[in-house]
């Protein structure tokens, strides 16, 4: 099974998503967005795909790095590809991201799971084929009727309730939002949902990420009233000394790390320093499929949950694929966007969500994604 070519076809696809000045989304006009359609071919004609952000795997990091490892290699040598691309890393001076070879990994995850007609989130575990869903909402904003007071995020919180979620988490203000970072309000915002939506929902909250130790531990024991399930990224995540300061003052749990670099090996530095009590990895973060199991699997080994970061096929393929989690991250969401609708370049929803909050695992070969291929040729910017 030798991977003769690789090639990328950038399209464009309508979106509502706006982003603003710190790089955060939130509703906008309808404006044309591109992506990367990732596409692994080998010598029997079978195909694996990935889609990503253009910027990922742009010319230079096909050509300099992705295709020099793949062209040649057996497709079902995953172990072996990631390692190889994993030491061109260093020498890369940084082009080669984690997230580029996370969307590499995932090509050939899609590739083996369309060749052997096996969905992938059975090929790497098998563990359920539904799973509760939490909503995750867009950061604050200013726009009225939007996320911009604590009355709004309740409201929009019953909304979610009535869709049929059990449990919500709210990402708040952050700066450019004139008022962010503000403790004050995010404890706000946690109790007008608490308010709204009763006792029996869970509740988690992922807010400003550069918090002082002491604002986190306002933030965390208002929390602990509130009964919320988790206390997510409050602080910088380089600094594991003050993840630990504050785990060890809260009885919340303290979930992550998320945006921190290194890997599946940073997240076995937080668990042998006792820094968080729930572990965070999600498969574009830490680098593909493979080291995100390799997180959860440690931390099962280790008698703790393994939250999965984040919406998509290749998340919820991982979800599926594990005991030691709770919930699927589904979103992101807000009052002026309806996440049930299908993006232009699908046939359907990777994470379609029943009236009473689970998300169902794809059937499907492979990951799940049910591309329409016509779309994409249609709406071809230019291929490389
Ligand atoms: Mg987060």
């Amino acid at each position: 099974m030798i991977i003769t070519a690789v090639n990328v076809q950038i399209f464009s696809y309508p979106t509502r998503r706006a982003v603003d000045s710190a790089g955060h989304a939130h509703p906008g006009d309808v404006t044309q967005a591109s992506m990367a359609l990732l596409r692994i071919k080998t010598e029997c004609g079978n195909e694996g795909y990935a889609l990503g952000a253009p910027e990922l795997i742009r010319p230079y990091v096909l050509d300099g790095f992705v295709r020099k490892v793949l062209v040649g290699a057996n497709a079902f040598d995953r172990e072996k590809i990631w390692h190889d691309l994993a030491h061109w890393q260093r020498g890369s001076a940084s082009q080669l991201t984690d997230r580029a070879l996370a969307l590499v990994e995932q090509a050939l995850w899609d590739w083996a799971g369309r060749k052997l007609n096996v969905p992938v989130h059975k090929l790497i575990g098998g563990y359920r084929d539904k799973v509760p869903a939490y909503g995750s909402t867009m950061c604050g904003d200013e726009l009225p009727g939007g996320l911009s007071t604590p009355e709004e995020y309740g409201r929009f919180a019953e909304t979610l309730v009535k869709r049929g979620y059990k449990a919500i988490k709210l990402h708040t203000w952050m700066p450019p939002v004139s008022f962010a970072p503000s403790v004050a309000m995010d404890i706000k915002a946690c109790a007008a949902v608490r308010e709204a939506v009763g006792p029996d929902i869970a509740l988690m909250i992922d807010g400003y990420h550069w918090y002082s130790r002491t604002d986190a531990l306002t933030i965390g024991r208002a929390l602990e009233k509130l009964d919320f399930a988790w206390f997510e990224e409050p602080m910088m995540e380089d600094s594991a000394e003050s993840y630990a300061w504050l785990a060890g003052q809260l009885d919340i749990p303290i979930l992550g790390p998320e945006s921190l670099g290194g890997k599946h090996l940073s997240r076995a530095s937080w668990v042998k320093n006792d820094v968080c009590d729930i572990l965070r990895a999600g498969v574009a973060g830490v680098g593909g499929i493979a080291p995100c199991l390799k997180v959860a699997h440690m931390a099962e080994a280790f008698g703790m949950d393994c939250e999965i970061h984040g919406n998509g096929a290749a998340n919820l393929a991982v979800v599926g694929a594990i005991k030691n989690c709770t919930w699927y991250e589904r979103g992101l969401l807000h009052p002026f966007l309806n996440y049930d609708e299908v993006p232009a370049y699908l046939k359907r929803l990777v994470d379609p969500m029943d009236e009473d909050g689970f998300v169902h695992l794809s059937d499907l070969p492979g990951l799940g994604e049910d591309i329409d291929f016509n779309y994409v040729e249609t709406n071809t910017q230019h291929s490389y």
